[in-house]
């Protein structure tokens, strides 16, 4: 009886040791590998017309750094933002993401259990809540003043907001439209979001145009201050949305694709638990977010804006939410 109970101890214990060096090795092992060899195709910036950018921040948490990326996130508190990124064009205003509906908390309750449990946990320590109307007044814009409002995509730390903008126009990928539409059977998209954009959205017209290492690109005014591309793989239709306030004041919106810059500069996908939980196609934002490894290094001069890291938004907008233009 001793011999088997041994014996059975040291299955436990082996079974035990690989589990934990499968994870150590995990760890050490995140890299994603790079992304094909892509020319760079730079984007004429000679003539751009006189822009100005806000941060509308809508709410904050701080959030363990380690949630971040997978690997040993370098990161130790990952200070986790929820926040709009105002174009003001002479043409008319774009708002790109609108934050939490005022009503999430109520929302929420309607979801499926796991749903339910996860998008609570992902509120708790939510602070400095701001109405959308209100973070657009701060900064002296209006809900009448948006010609667009385009979401990074369509979850709803980026569209429920929207339930309090009804007029405004909805401009989107073809994919992520259809995953609206499709709200009745896809779990991404909250019903009370959906048809707070319903029968006002337009899909984006790609074209074949390369744009930096992507193969198609849309040009929101014509006039290379806000070009869309595609970056499918956290939802179907996930976009980056470039804004060029001059050749050398860039930056990129790059929306969930990666939790953290850091992402990016070491090319390592989410946390497998942000993965398994948010992302619809793991394999797909692996290869986006290498892609954006890969545009990181072609082009230095772009700053790119992950939708949730507060400290990318704070190094471009020189520490608090505010406007800035071309310098
Ligand atoms: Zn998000």
């Amino acid at each position: 009886m001793a011999k088997v109970r041994l014996r059975w101890g040291r299955i436990v214990g082996l079974l035990v040791l690989a589990a934990l060096l499968t994870g150590v090795g995990k760890l050490l092992t995140a890299e994603l590998p790079p992304a094909p060899e892509t020319a760079r195709a730079a984007p004429d910036l000679s003539a751009l017309p006189p822009v100005e950018v806000c941060w509308l921040e809508l709410s904050r948490s701080d959030v363990w750094g380690q949630l971040g990326t997978a690997g040993l996130t370098r990161t130790k508190t990952w200070k986790n933002t929820a926040s709009g990124l105002l174009v003001r064009h002479p043409e008319g205003d774009v708002l790109i993401d609108a934050g939490y509906s005022p009503n999430v908390r109520e929302e929420i309750q309607r979801r499926p259990p796991l749903q339910r449990f996860f998008n609570s946990m992902a509120l708790r320590g939510t602070r400095d809540e701001t109405p959308l109307s209100a973070a657009l007044q701060r900064v002296g814009a209006t809900p009448e003043g948006l010609k667009w409002f385009i979401p990074s995509h369509a979850h709803l730390d980026h569209l429920g907001g929207m339930v309090e903008l009804r007029q405004v126009p909805v401009l989107v990928s073809p994919e992520e439209e259809a995953l609206i539409r499709d709200w009745r059977h896809r779990k991404e998209v909250y019903p009370e979001h959906a048809q707070a954009v319903e029968g006002r959205m337009t899909a984006m017209a790609f074209q074949p145009k390369p744009y930096e290492n992507f193969g198609e690109s849309f040009d929101v005014f014509g006039d290379g201050v806000v070009v869309v591309a595609r970056l499918p793989g956290h939802t179907p239709g996930s976009i980056a949305t470039f804004v060029n306030l001059s050749p050398t004041r860039r930056l990129v919106h790059v929306g969930d694709t990666v939790s953290l810059t850091e992402s990016i500069e070491r090319r390592l996908p989410k946390s497998t638990v942000l993965q398994l939980f948010t992302d619809t196609d793991p394999d797909t934002a692996g290869a986006s977010v290498a892609r954006l490894a890969q545009l990181h290094v072609l082009a230095p001069e772009l700053h790119f804006l992950p939708a949730h890291d507060r400290d990318a938004w704070e190094e471009f907008f020189g520490g608090a939410p505010g406007c800035v233009k071309a310098r």
